[in-house]
């Protein structure tokens, strides 16, 4: 049983290693970047709202994202094995929403992991992904967003006591070892 955030900045690799923790260990790995790409692919009334934010590099506003995440974590895997998020919360209104709703369902988190990446490393790295939105004014954009937006949540759980941080450059599975030591998970 593991209930972890991943956070830090686009192109940090939170998907990456949330993934490899989330196979390993058997938990969900709830990512709303992936749900919300979903939703733009099979062209649902959510997928045509998210992709007007996504295409800009914004954020997918507030109370949409916290609808899809209070009805993921309802379900029974994540009572059963927990769950890896990856992606949120990026507001401090996300994390106070996540608070209360794991409040209610007596899920209380056990870690947040922050990969912390520079800014130059995370350009590089977004430029050469590919992905829709990874063109430039985009990523530019999306860093912005980042600074302002979410970067305040270090502080928010720094003085939760919950925050660990993992420098995200360097050798992948020494990346993915670093963390299952701080979540306590053997290697
Ligand atoms: P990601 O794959 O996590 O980088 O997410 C891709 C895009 O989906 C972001 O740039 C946002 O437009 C949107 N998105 C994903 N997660 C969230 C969230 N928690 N809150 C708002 N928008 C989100």
């Amino acid at each position: 049983m593991i209930r972890v955030v991943f956070l830090g900045p686009p192109g940090a690799g939170k998907g990456t290693q949330a993934q490899r923790i989330a196979e390993k260990y058997n938990v969900p790995h709830i990512s709303t970047g992936d749900i919300l790409r979903a939703a733009v692919k099979e062209g649902t009334e959510l997928g045509k709202l998210a992709k007007s934010y996504m295409d800009k590099g914004e954020l997918v506003p507030d109370d949409v994202i916290i609808g899809i995440i209070r009805e993921r974590l309802s379900q029974s895997d994540v009572k059963e094995r927990g769950f890896i998020l990856d992606g949120f919360p990026r507001t401090l209104a996300q994390a106070e929403a996540l608070d209360k709703m794991l409040g209610e369902l007596s899920m209380p988190l056990d870690r947040v992991i922050y990969l912390n990446v520079g800014d130059e490393e995370i350009v590089k790295r977004l430029l050469s992904r590919g992905r829709v939105d990874d063109t430039e004014e985009i990523i530019r954009n999306r860093l912005k967003v980042y600074r302002e937006q979410t970067a305040p949540l270090i502080d928010y759980y720094s003085e939760k006591c919950l925050l660990a941080e993992v420098y995200g450059v360097g050798d992948i599975d020494e990346i993915t070892k670093k963390i299952e030591d701080l979540l306590g998970l053997e290697g």
